[in-house]
């Protein structure tokens, strides 16, 4: 199996990259957002639940959404590979990723963290609001998630750097440029087993 992460603030075009990468190397993609944006629209009980965070720009607490994404990993378990896009997020999130990976013998192999200044964040999330219909793609939501990305989320650098498995990716260039450095790192990685460390 190929198992991947990616990560980075909002709007560092995590979704569509991901999407791109499960295509070319036939990965199963399991988004944390879609999951829960499904939920929503379904009305569940859990999208009622939920919907109170995300409209707010807020993190769904960490035990909801492990049972939500075990749920659905459990059985991707026997494919190509997982890119978990959007998880974890946090601290606790990631430790249980490992423990449940471990548990079930299969390894996270790289770690895609996104980098995007600021200013272009803001630009692509209004530019992305008439399209996306989210509720939490406002100006006012942006800064709360932004915050909430600096304060809960950007620590899993640190976490997956310690572990040798970050792969650091500016993510200002056309979308097939970024996708094709992406690519270009994990054929590295499956040829050599080493991650690059310099940012690409
Ligand atoms: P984006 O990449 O645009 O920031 P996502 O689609 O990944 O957005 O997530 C949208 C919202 O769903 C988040 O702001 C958060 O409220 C919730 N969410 C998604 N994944 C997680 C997670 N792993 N832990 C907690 N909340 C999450």
């Amino acid at each position: 199996m190929l198992n991947l992460v990616i990560f980075g603030p909002p709007g560092c075009g995590k979704g569509t990259q991901s999407a791109r990468i499960a295509k070319k190397y036939g990965l199963m993609h399991l988004s944390s957002g879609d999951l829960l944006r499904t939920e929503i629209e379904k009305g569940s009980k859990l999208g009622m639940q939920v919907n109170h965070y995300i409209e707010r720009g807020l993190l769904v607490p960490d035990g909801i959404i492990l049972r939500k994404v075990y749920k659905n990993a459990i059985g991707l378990i026997n494919s190509a590979g997982i890119i978990f896009d959007g998880f974890p997020r946090t601290l606790i999130q990631a430790v249980m990723l490992d423990r449940f990976l471990k548990k079930k013998s299969i390894k996270l192999n790289m770690v895609i963290h996104m980098l995007v200044d600021r200013g272009e964040l803001f630009r692509r999330l209004t530019g992305r609001a008439e399209d996306s219909g989210r509720v939490d793609d406002t100006e006012q939501i942006f800064r709360v998630r932004m915050r909430v990305y600096e304060k809960q989320t950007h620590c899993l650098k640190e976490y997956y750097s310690d572990q040798k498995k970050i792969l650091q990716v500016s993510g200002m260039a056309p979308v097939e440029d970024v996708s094709a450095k992406i690519a270009h790192a994990i054929d590295h990685y499956r040829e050599k087993n080493e991650v690059f460390s310099n940012v690409i």
